[in-house]
């Protein structure tokens, strides 16, 4: 902070999606003037989307609620009624609910959904998983079935863990391949790259090639070397048959990893049959394009193959996701500077190598799907079912976290009568959203800009070693976050209304530092609990876990020992962030795997590939529309709709179809299709664009914010179409439990 009170310039890293850009914010009269990019932050130099100045109108905005509120009836036309209330009132409704729920139906009658949002949280991070647990439930979902759990299995069998992900080093590569990944528009996804455009086109600029294989021709891929356009959820089979060629042509090598690497000599009989040719019937990608790639990623001298959205919410998502890795394996593309590589991050605990432990799903399973549990959550596409369906078990309550399952999840109709049929539920958000206006309380955390700020998940994916902590820019008149998320977690444990939220916070700084001191290879190793805990610093909560966790971590200060290394409050010093270097080769250290080794075949993934060749003679005959999504900058998922400045302008949310396609199917620019799948219908306005091949029709998502209740009036004004209305929850990656948003069989007709 600089200057007055009042007048000042702070230093903020944006907390509203992956890229974590640096932001400057003038503050004139207590209020915010201007938001810009913070030219001097070490990651992001100054890069800044359209979102992130919005986060003076997210402030500012009198929707944001700043109270809790509590549901008092319904309304004449049956839209809920809120009202207002005091802190104390609030939990006395969540104490009074939950014991009410609990006492009739059990500790598994209550779910919890957790939303993208939580993940970008400081004090979700430290706290969130403590509040999960208090409430006892197995029942658990989160957006990480709706877009990324097939990234996590996949790491889950390779490495040993679901978070050992690697990254595209798109700092050095050679050669970048995306498949199914926008980050002109999404600025990133499990790649955390502030100035996503600006380092593709510096790429480019030293002599890197980029090739993006997308079903869309999208900003990403206007600006790539090469677009290959990829007809939707075929991904699996293009990788399959460009590793197939390679092990007949010989340019297999995985190099430094052959000798970490086990069951490569069973590839090419897995592979069999899944030639260029077969592939290019499926795919629409040309057999020689196909060939060309294959052998351009084996010769380079790095390539970076990264696959995102679109490979994930298919139906193979976790296989296709599994192939990515496996042709990076095979072209010795993995873990080596140019390639894909494990971040460092400075919260990571510094342990010896494990003997590891087979990657686990299944440790319990869904109440009515029978789903096997994947990273201790079920499908949130089962979601409706688990309160819709009667019997023992039944949730009868939800909790949900910064989300808005009603338009973001599979089968928005169904969630919406699910959510409907909740005899209680209680929400964390900001807003009354399609989703909270059923809740019976809705808690509010700070805004943005009145709680610190520190991103532990994404600089986990980070294409460099990052550490940038923001304090709060405003007080905040209510409880911080840390105290919120206590407080639910000592009722939840039954311990009342009346208990000091601190009691959990302390806990976890104790509990963190005991591990620390327990560990040999920790900077702390033997010290006394007592006096660390003395030492730790920070206003929250939070912030003296995440103290604790930096000072332990591999550039730790040790409590003392390292005097120069990492602490809050030398990140305070440094308001720019600090650059903790290019990502460095980690294997094998950082395998959790049975003996730090990399077994191909440690899923299931045979009998995936077997399913995979089944289904390519029906996607060779198969004749009908596919659905995909779509991302646009000024959008994100459905939580930032109610920002005039972000929603204003030329409609968007339109139905994008090929001009070959609107005339076979009377569709004229302008006008309206409907669009309609196994499970439901909608009616969007039709934009005819060869953006979209052949064959393929796109909707973006997040939208339908039309639901009476719903408490914003911005983005009432422009609804959209909820495309979710369309996606089909019986369509999962069946070894991830990921909804299937892409590819979705549709029909199309004029309105
Ligand atoms: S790209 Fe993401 S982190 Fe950067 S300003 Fe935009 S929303 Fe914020």
């Amino acid at each position: 902070m600089t200057d007055t009170a009042t007048d000042r310039t702070v230093y903020r890293t944006c907390p509203l999606c992956e890229a974590t850009c640096g932001l400057e914010i003038s503050i004139r009269d207590g209020k915010v003037a201007r938001i810009r990019g913070d030219r001097d932050d070490v990651f992001s130099s100054g890069f800044i989307c359209p979102k992130g100045s919005s986060l003076k109108q997210l402030h500012d905005d009198p929707d944001r609620l700043r109270k809790p509120v509590v549901r008092r009836g319904i309304d004449a036309d049956g839209a809920p009624v809120f009202e207002e209330v005091e802190w104390d009132e609030a939990w006395e409704v969540v104490a009074e609910k939950l014991t009410s729920v609990r006492a009739a139906h059990g500790t598994e009658s209550v779910g919890v959904y957790l939303g993208n949002p939580a993940a970008h949280l400081l004090s979700a991070s430290t706290h969130l998983r403590q509040m999960v647990k208090a409430l006892g439930s197995h029942t658990r979902f989160s957006a990480s079935t709706v877009d990324q759990m097939p990234r996590h299995v996949a790491s889950g069998h390779l490495y040993g863990g679901g978070l050992i992900i690697p990254i595209p080093d798109i700092e050095r590569t050679d050669l970048l391949v995306m498949i199914g990944a926008n980050p002109f528009e999404s600025n990133g996804s499990i790649c955390t790259a502030p100035g996503f455009p600006d380092r593709i086109d510096a790429m480019r600029e030293r002599g890197a090639r980029v090739v993006v294989i997308d079903p869309r021709r999208t900003p990403t891929a206007e600006h790539a070397d090469q677009h290959l356009a990829i007809k939707p959820g075929t991904d699996a089979v293009l990788l399959a048959a460009m590793m197939n060629h390679l092990f007949n042509v010989g340019s297999v090598n995985p190099a430094h990893l052959a000798s970490i690497v086990d069951g490569l000599d069973e590839l090419p009989a897995a592979l069999a049959g899944m030639t260029p040719e077969t592939a290019a019937d499926v795919t629409g990608v040309d057999a020689d394009a196909i060939r060309a790639l294959a052998e351009e990623i084996a010769d380079a001298d790095s390539a970076a193959i990264y696959g995102r959205i679109g490979t994930c919410t298919v139906e193979f998502g976790t296989l296709t996701t599994w192939l990515i890795d496996v042709l990076s394996i095979v072209t010795g593309n993995l873990d080596r500077p140019g390639g894909s590589m494990f971040t460092s991050p400075a919260s990571e605990r510094v342990r010896p190598p494990s003997e590891g432990r087979p990657y686990k799903i299944g440790r319990f399973t869904s109440r009515v799907n029978n789903r096997p549990e994947v990273q201790g959550e079920f499908p949130v596409a089962d979601l409706p079912d688990e309160i819709l369906t009667p019997g023992e078990g039944q949730l009868r309550m939800m909790v949900t976290f910064a989300g808005n399952p009603v338009l973001s999840c599979p089968d928005g109709v169904r969630m919406d009568q699910a959510f409907s049929d909740l005899e209680a539920m209680i929400s964390f958000d900001i807003y009354i959203n399609e989703t909270t206006r059923h809740a019976d309380v809705i808690l509010p955390p700070p805004g943005s800009l009145e709680k610190s700020h520190y991103d532990i998940s994404f600089y986990s994916f980070g294409v460099r070693n990052i550490a940038n902590y923001s304090p709060a820019v405003f007080d905040h008149d209510g409880p911080s976050e840390d105290d919120i998320l206590a407080k639910f977690t000592l009722i939840a444990m039954g311990m009342g209304t009346d208990v000091d939220p601190a009691v959990v916070h302390d806990q976890l700084v104790r509990g963190l530092l005991e591990g620390e001191v327990r560990s040999d290879h920790s900077p702390v190793a033997g010290r006394d609990v007592d006096e660390l805990v003395a030492m730790v610093e920070g206003p929250t909560g939070s912030d003296r876990v995440l103290d604790a966790m930096l000072r332990t971590g591999p550039y730790g200060d040790g409590f003392g020992s390292e005097p120069d290394g990492l602490s809050l409050a030398k990140l305070l010093r440094n308001p720019h962030g600090i650059d903790l270097g290019p990502l460095v080769p980690r294997l094998p250290g950082v395998l959790k795997s049975p003996a730090n080794r990399i077994n191909l075949w440690a899923g299931p993934f045979r009998d995936e590939l077997d399913r995979l060749r089944a289904r390519v003679h029906e996607w060779a005959e198969e004749p009908r529309l596919r659905l995909v999504g779509r991302r646009h900058v000024r959008s994100n998922n459905s939580w930032m709709h109610n920002l005039e400045v972000l929603v204003k302008g030329k409609e968007r949310c339109t139905l994008q179809v090929h001009p070959d396609d609107a005339r076979r199917f009377g569709l004229v620019e302008g006008g309206q299709a409907e669009i309609k799948s196994r499970v439901g219908k909608v009616v969007a306005p039709v934009e005819v664009t060869d953006l979209v091949m052949k064959g393929v029709v796109s909707l973006p998502h997040g939208w339908g914010h039309s639901m009476p209740g719903a408490k914003l009036e911005v983005a009432g004004r422009y609804a959209g179409i909820n495309t979710n209305i369309l996606t089909d929850p019986a369509m999962i990656d069946p070894m991830s439990g990921n909804a299937v948003l892409n590819a979705i069989p549709v029909e199309v007709a004029p309105a």
